[in-house]
């Protein structure tokens, strides 16, 4: 039956993947077998979600698109494993729809949004098992960046600490329908059974993290004097104790210093 689709939609993100051997490779990269739950994040015009039916034990898709999501519905309505959600994935509750299991999350995300849904993902992360992410370049490398490079930043280190980031391949523009004007590239994410490096306040850790990257040109000391973070005696301590020079810039640190810098600014003074 050929399907008469809408035209694709700028503000929603939608180029959709019109390579198979990327299909397969993404699919590869997930590991996805028939005991594997996997939330596709916008299916789209299914190029991802006709494989995953196919491999995978269950899927669950979530699409904004109401008519991309009705179209879906019809093509896989004789395919119990597959079930199509027409909803926001900023505003979806994971835990109610995926309960208590553990996810693999496979998706081509929507470019435009993809940073507020790492950040959603981060929040959920305990639903998952394992991500696989085709981003926009420029923010799969942000992901995946060493300290002390200018990729390196707050979503590097907050995703950093709850997850092991792996780059896993390049994807060139003309494997989508628009072609995009970006480069593209499929990122693993699986997150840690543990931090990378203990954090007893998390919203502190984010507190400082935001802070010594709010203005990369200047010291850390002076950044977090200037997010009011602590008083100046505290401030000193903390830098004192971890062994970290305030005259260092905040992009220098790695998680692990910045989570003990979080620790040391959270402890009450001797
Ligand atoms: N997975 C398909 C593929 O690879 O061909 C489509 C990927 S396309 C880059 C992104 C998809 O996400 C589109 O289908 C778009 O409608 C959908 N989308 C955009 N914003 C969304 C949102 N807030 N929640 C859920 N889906 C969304």
């Amino acid at each position: 039956m050929t399907v008469s689709y809408p035209r694709p939609r700028k503000a929603l993100g939608q180029n959709f993947l019109t390579d198979g051997n990327i299909v397969a490779k993404i699919l590869r990269a997930a590991d996805i077998g028939p005991g594997d739950n996997v939330l596709e994040v916008g299916p789209g015009r299914g190029a991802l979600t006709e494989l995953l039916a196919r491999k995978a034990g269950r899927v669950t898709a979530i699409e904004f698109d109401r008519d991309l999501a009705e179209i879906l519905r019809q093509r896989f309505r004789d395919t119990p494993a597959v079930t199509i959600h027409e909803q926001d994935v900023l505003k979806v509750d994971f835990a109610s729809l995926l309960g208590n299991e553990r996810w693999k999350v496979v998706a081509n995300l929507p470019y435009n949004i993809s940073t507020p849904v790492l950040f959603r993902f981060l929040e959920e992360r305990h639903c998952f098992s394992r991500l696989v992410l085709m981003l926009q370049k420029e923010v799969g490398e942000r992901l995946a960046a060493p300290p002390d490079c200018g990729d390196y930043g707050i979503v590097t280190v907050l995703l950093g600490l709850w997850f092991e980031i792996r780059r896993e391949f390049p994807v060139p523009p003309g494997c989508f329908y628009p072609v995009p004007r970006v480069d593209s590239v499929v990122v693993s994410l699986v997150p840690r059974p543990q931090p990378l490096a203990p954090v007893p306040d998390q919203q502190l850790f984010e507190r400082v993290v935001r802070a010594a990257f709010a203005q990369r040109r200047k010291t850390l000391h002076n950044c977090l004097k200037a997010a009011g973070l602590a008083d100046p005696a505290t401030l000193a301590r903390a830098l004192e104790h971890c062994g970290i020079d305030g005259r260092r810039r905040g992009e220098t640190l790695t998680i692990a210093e910045f989570a003990a810098l979080a620790t040391g600014l959270a402890a009450p003074a001797a």
